[in-house]
């Protein structure tokens, strides 16, 4: 497995007050269906307090699938790539720093392309057990 930097930034969407998000990225290994990795990720995002809350509120634990294998999927339950990532500085930034060469599997776009769109001004690297993630463009 290997983990990225935590990355922190203003909650989304701006102007609701709610606390800033720490967010990272993981790349792991894994053998059975997206599908089931998402009942997992649920299974622990609950355990870790998450309530069926509206969307966007202030949780303890946000636990995403960005990409899987690079495959499409489209379903009520699950859309791969992850729909919003795509203009999330919070995401991309955390995942550039797992997959360099990540690309988008819908459009063949690299990861550093749609960086270089984002507007950055609000995105800090933490300060994390000593190591400091620069911002790479
Ligand atoms: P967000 O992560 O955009 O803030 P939520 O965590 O509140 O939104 O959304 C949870 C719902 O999103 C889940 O019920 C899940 O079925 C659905 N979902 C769709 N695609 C994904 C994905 N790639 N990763 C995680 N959840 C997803
Ligand atoms: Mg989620």
């Amino acid at each position: 497995m290997e983990v990225s930097g935590l990355w922190q930034s203003p909650s989304w969407p701006p102007g609701q007050g709610y606390p800033d998000f720490l967010n990272a990225v993981a790349k792991i290994n894994w053998s059975g269906t997206a599908y089931e990795l998402l009942e997992i990720l649920q299974s622990i995002e609950q355990s870790f307090g998450r309530l069926h809350s509206e969307r966007n509120a202030p949780r303890p634990l946000d636990l995403d699938i960005l990409d899987f294998n690079g495959q499409i999927i489209r379903s009520e339950l699950l859309n791969l790539p992850h729909p919003r990532m795509l203009d999330r500085g919070f995401v991309l930034l955390p995942l550039q720093q797992v997959s360099p060469n990540w690309l988008d599997p819908e459009t063949g776009k690299a990861i550093s392309d749609y960086i270089a769109r984002l507007p950055l001004c609000d995105i800090e690297p933490m300060k994390y057990r000593g190591v400091f993630y620069e911002i790479r463009r």
